[in-house]
């Protein structure tokens, strides 16, 4: 199928804080070899590239002047199945939230504690998603990505993805260099709950259910997100917009000394990370408003738009909320999503 190129496209649909932005040019990409085609491509292959998922992660400040990228890759498949694991193959365009139900469907757990994050697979990488105890990079096998440079289909193990905490090579040193084609997720055998996070260990104590299964698992995620997330359906939203700050023991002392009650944990390394939302509700932005943007009333960490906001009136907001943290705790928080 030949490449289509659309012109004057509206965005405020394909972006999940629904602010306004219009691509000048738009390309919808189906298969590994239209990503190829694209590259090659005469016209359209010089052209600097925004690549475009589902937009649940991505804030649009201004109408991109790059050409915009739309990955609908589909395809779900098992490529081996034996008594270590499975591992699935995913096309980049699929939905994650619909892949994490199609495992659970067909009897393939490992993904439930991931359940109902908006976005496509081919994103899911870029920042490492993760929730309730569990990140991508503890399923990805190897991740499939067209350089946009040589055009050349390349193929990343695990380690050569750098995983980290909401980071990636595709976050870093790949950033607009690559599309990511397909994730093959391995899934294993045999399945083990994962409930250390206290959230859902608080969950189950509730229900008095000692032993969930992963259908369990995925309902009580699902659960617990719809209650403490807003729908960007009805408030348009990015999830987090901060990462949650690591500093070493020193600085977390410190700031312990002053600050007796704040939420930290303890990392493997020695680190230990701050819990952002609660820097935010200390300095008293939890809830509060500037313009058409918010700090969303029930979780800190969530900018909100209530209607009619632009991208740049959130970043407006946040760039008070990380002063007001800056200068309360001398902590400087990072955005999570991608602002263009
Ligand atoms: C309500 C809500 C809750 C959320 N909860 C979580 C959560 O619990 N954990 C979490 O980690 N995130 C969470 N997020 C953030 C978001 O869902 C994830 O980051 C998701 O992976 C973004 O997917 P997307 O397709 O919408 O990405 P987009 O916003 O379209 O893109 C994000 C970035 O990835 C790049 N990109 C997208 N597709 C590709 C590709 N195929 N190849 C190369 N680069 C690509 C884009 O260029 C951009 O830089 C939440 C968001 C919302 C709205």
């Amino acid at each position: 199928m030949d490449l289509r190129l659309e012109t004057d496209v509206d965005l405020t649909s394909l972006n999940s804080f629904g602010v306004p932005a219009r691509a000048r040019a738009l390309v919808r990409v189906r298969t590994p070899r239209q990503v190829r085609q694209l590259v090659d491509h005469p016209d359209l292959g010089v052209r600097p590239k925004l690549v475009l998922g589902g937009g649940s992660n991505t804030l649009f400040v201004k109408h991109p002047e790059s050409m915009v990228v739309k990955v609908e890759i589909p395809g779900i498949s098992v490529v081996r199945d034996d008594t270590a694991a499975t591992v699935i193959d995913v096309g980049a365009g699929v939905g994650w939230h619909a892949l994490v139900a199609w495992t659970l469907d067909h009897g393939l757990p490992g993904l439930e504690n991931l359940a109902c994050i908006p976005g496509t697979v081919g994103a899911a990488p870029v920042q490492n998603i993760g929730a309730y105890g569990l990140e991508l990079a503890d399923r990805v096998e190897s991740v499939d990505a067209v350089d946009l440079t040589t055009g050349r289909l390349v193929t990343l193990d695990a380690g050569a993805c750098r995983f980290g905490y909401r980071d990636s090579l595709f976050k870093q040193a790949l950033a607009g260099k690559s599309i990511i084609t397909s994730v093959r997720l391995r899934l294993p055998k045999p399945w083990t709950p994962v409930l250390g996070y206290a959230d859902l260990a608080r969950h189950f104590a509730r229900i008095g259910v000692a032993a969930p299964d992963a259908r369990q698992i995925f309902d009580a995620v699902c659960e617990i997100r719809r209650a403490k997330l807003p729908d960007p359906a009805v408030l348009g939203n990015a999830g987090s917009f901060f990462k949650n700050p690591v500093v070493n023991r020193t600085i977390r002392n410190e700031i312990l000394e002053d600050f007796p009650e704040i939420v930290s944990y303890p990392l493997e390394d020695g680190n230990f990370k701050l819990a952002a939302a609660w820097l935010i509700d200390a300095c008293g932005w939890k809830g509060r408003a500037l313009g058409r943007a918010a700090v969303d009333a029930h979780h800190a960490l969530v900018l909100v738009n209530r209607g009619g906001a632009s991208g740049a009136e959130i970043v407006t907001l946040a760039d008070a909320v990380r002063e007001a943290v800056r200068s309360k705790f001398g902590i400087s928080l990072e955005f999570e999503p991608f602002v263009v």
